[in-house]
């Protein structure tokens, strides 16, 4: 969705959004929970448990699933990064864009709650990202991604993040 910005070659040799350390988990992309059940029917992740693939959680407008990573980490040292489940370190991403989170795809845009509204906000610690110009940024949004992204919100409620400062707000949503 951002390849006029972005391009996939540079998405690809980066990989920077596809893996965890701890204080980045909330960040981890949200499936659906039709997909969740598709994704846990395949064999990803070396033959790992199925169900061990995701967690399921709820908010006040419904069910979805989380990547479960929480467990993977091999040491305490707070900048251990986790692989996404999905991730092939030498071909990226496994998924096919049907299967692929919405939050991906929009990634370094985020949809998020601030004051009583819902903002979309650029992820400021995209490498790639911080070097294409904000206007071009917010006119991206305003004339065809900002669209997509709040119609997608509202039938899915939980890609809402909660509003984190330092986020640079490029729409604002009233409720
Ligand atoms: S689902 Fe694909 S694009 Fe998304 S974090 Fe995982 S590997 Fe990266």
């Amino acid at each position: 969705m951002l390849s006029k910005v972005l391009k996939k070659e540079t998405c690809a040799d980066c990989k920077f959004c596809c893996s965890f350390r701890r204080q980045s988990l909330w960040e981890t992309p949200l499936f659906p929970v039709d997909i969740v059940e598709k994704l846990r029917k395949k064999d990803y992740n070396g033959g790992k448990d199925k169900n061990e693939l995701f967690v399921i959680e709820k908010d006040k407008k419904g069910s979805y699933g989380r990547m479960k990573l929480d467990n993977q980490y091999k040491t305490n040292n707070p900048d251990e990064e986790v692989p996404c489940s999905f991730l092939d370190l030498k071909k990226g991403c496994m998924l096919s864009d049907e299967d692929k989170p919405f939050d991906c795809k929009i990634w370094p845009l985020r949809i998020m709650e601030k004051d009583n509204q819902w903002v979309i906000a650029l992820t400021p610690t995209c490498p790639a990202i911080n070097k294409v110009d904000i206007e071009t940024m917010k006119a991206l949004v305003d004339n065809e991604l900002g669209q997509i992204i709040y119609d997608y919100a509202k039938n899915n409620h939980f890609i809402v993040k909660k509003y984190k400062e330092g986020f640079p707000i490029l729409k604002t949503y009233d409720l």
